[in-house]
């Protein structure tokens, strides 16, 4: 993501579209009653696991850079569709093509869990999976064209929604719940109209049919061992109430050390096509992150409790609601 505001003009380049719903893996309506524990869902709200989520993390590092094109990059797409068919009511997947300004054609994938679809409009939780082919931020400059490991840029976000998915399979939620992981948010310098946000951008032009996400949220570099997550001044002015619903969730369960009340950076981040698309989306994210886009970006930046602490929140809103 990039600290600016600029205008959202994109230039329309994806080159092939295919989309597939691969999965249904619980099978059937989903209706009241058709599934166990889903009868008394609307009263159960399972503890969220942050030591589960860092583990995740660390599978996602191991598969190497996540750079789209990449051997990492293949190898994780697999794993999240064997992951979120075997745990979704519905798995959307969405292959796309984009051509890069470097030339390079790159294949994307977004993944879009849903989670009883038909049991009210869903609230979208979204991180990107990809992470970063340079790191820009690199003090020395010899490492500037190392690929990001994206431990907290990439992974922490999508470990929250992979760990929360697990659990919306085994307590089933009282509400319609979708979980999106977009790709290649981070290929490009986030010049207007550069290489960026290139899943969310193919996810809002491609709703599914009939698409009316209640809001959304966006999780982005949420594992930081020093976890500070500041009002995001893009989603304060597009999705106030969002804002308040989340960080009223956060001060009700404590966490008003780590979510703070007033707004410190506006960045340009995966919820703007959000937002544009007409479904008020925040991004919650802590821009203070030594590491950001240098290879410093590794596990050991990251912490189970930060990871816990976000996905309490995100539980207690999918379970509660507030
Ligand atoms: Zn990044």
């Amino acid at each position: 993501m990039s600290e600016r505001r600029a205008s959202r003009v994109w230039a329309g380049r994806v080159v092939a579209t295919a989309a597939a719903i691969v999965a249904t893996a619980c099978g059937g309506a989903d209706g009241e009653g058709g599934r166990g524990p889903a009868a008394s869902a609307a009263t159960s709200e399972p503890r969220f696991d942050g030591a589960a989520a860092f583990e995740l993390v660390v599978q996602q590092v191991a598969f190497g850079p996540r750079v789209p094109g990449s051997a990492g990059h293949r190898a994780m797409a697999e794993w999240l569709e064997e992951y979120l068919s075997a745990r979704a009511d519905t798995l959307i997947v969405q292959r796309f093509s984009h051509v890069a300004l470097d030339g390079r054609t790159l294949p994307l994938v977004n993944f879009l869990a849903r989670f009883r679809p038909s049991a009210s409009p869903p609230v979208l939780l979204l991180a990107h999976w990809d992470t970063r082919p340079v790191s820009d931020q690199a003090l020395e400059p010899e490492d500037r064209g190392k690929p990001v490991p994206g431990a907290n840029d990439g992974a922490s976000g999508t470990a929250v929604l992979l760990q929360l998915a697990d659990m919306l399979h085994r307590v089933p939620p009282p509400r319609g719940v979708d979980v999106l992981l977009v790709d290649g948010e981070d290929y490009g310098d986030f010049t207007p109209g550069d290489d960026v946000f290139l899943g969310s951008r193919y996810f809002a032009s491609h709703l599914p049919q009939d698409y009316a996400a209640e809001y959304g949220v966006l999780l982005d570099m949420v594992g930081d061992r020093d976890l500070d997550i500041y009002v995001e001044g893009n989603s304060n002015q597009l999705a106030p109430e969002v804002v308040d619903r989340v960080w009223g969730v956060a001060q009700r369960l404590g966490f008003s050390d780590v979510f703070h009340r007033r707004v410190r950076h506006t960045i340009n981040d995966d919820h703007i096509p959000l937002n544009e698309a007409g479904i008020p989306t925040i991004n919650v994210i802590d821009f203070d992150f030594p590491y950001w886009h240098t290879p410093e970006d590794t596990p050991d930046k990251v912490s189970a409790s930060s990871l816990g602490v976000v996905g309490a929140v995100v539980t207690r809103l999918v379970y509660r609601g507030r």
